[in-house]
């Protein structure tokens, strides 16, 4: 059966990767979730629908379930905010080289916008810094052509 990812359930609590408290702060893999149909004879219907169900021999209900196929990878928020001032001081010791120089910078760029999609941390950033993300974002774009998520 499929393998699928479900962005309206929020997934259980699971250990943060760096420190190992229980966290779904940071969601850095959402969880995946394989379906399965559950198939019976439904007898409720059969005694509202008496007629139908003597036309239509073994009628079936079938059902799609889910169950849990990946655990979803999470990081508390205690991790999370000091790596993402490390890569914020990353990104104000190199944004000047990168935006200057994006097609010798590309995969330094790559790599660290990679890094930075993968925890997120875009979320909830201080106005300076979208913008300075922003401007990293466009260097990659027009040096190349190519996206960050290539
Ligand atoms: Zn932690």
């Amino acid at each position: 059966m499929r393998i699928v990812q479900r962005p309206e359930v929020k997934g259980g609590f699971v250990p943060c990767i760096e420190c190992g408290v229980g966290t779904r702060s940071h969601v850095l893999e959402s969880a995946e979730y394989e379906e399965y149909e559950e198939v019976w004879e439904d007898d409720d219907l059969q005694e509202y629908q008496g007629r139908k169900k003597v036309e239509e021999e073994e009628e079936e209900e079938v059902v799609i379930r889910y169950r849990l196929h990946n655990e979803q990878v999470c990081m508390c928020h205690k991790c999370w905010v000091p790596r993402r001032e490390k890569a914020i001081g990353f990104l104000n010791k190199h944004k000047d080289d990168w935006v200057r120089d994006g097609p010798a910078q590309m995969w330094r760029i790559k790599r660290f916008l990679k890094s930075w999609n993968y925890y997120g941390f875009d979320d909830e950033l201080e106005l300076k810094y979208q913008k300075d993300i922003e401007d990293v974002r466009s260097a990659l774009r027009n040096s190349a052509g190519i996206s960050e998520e290539e």
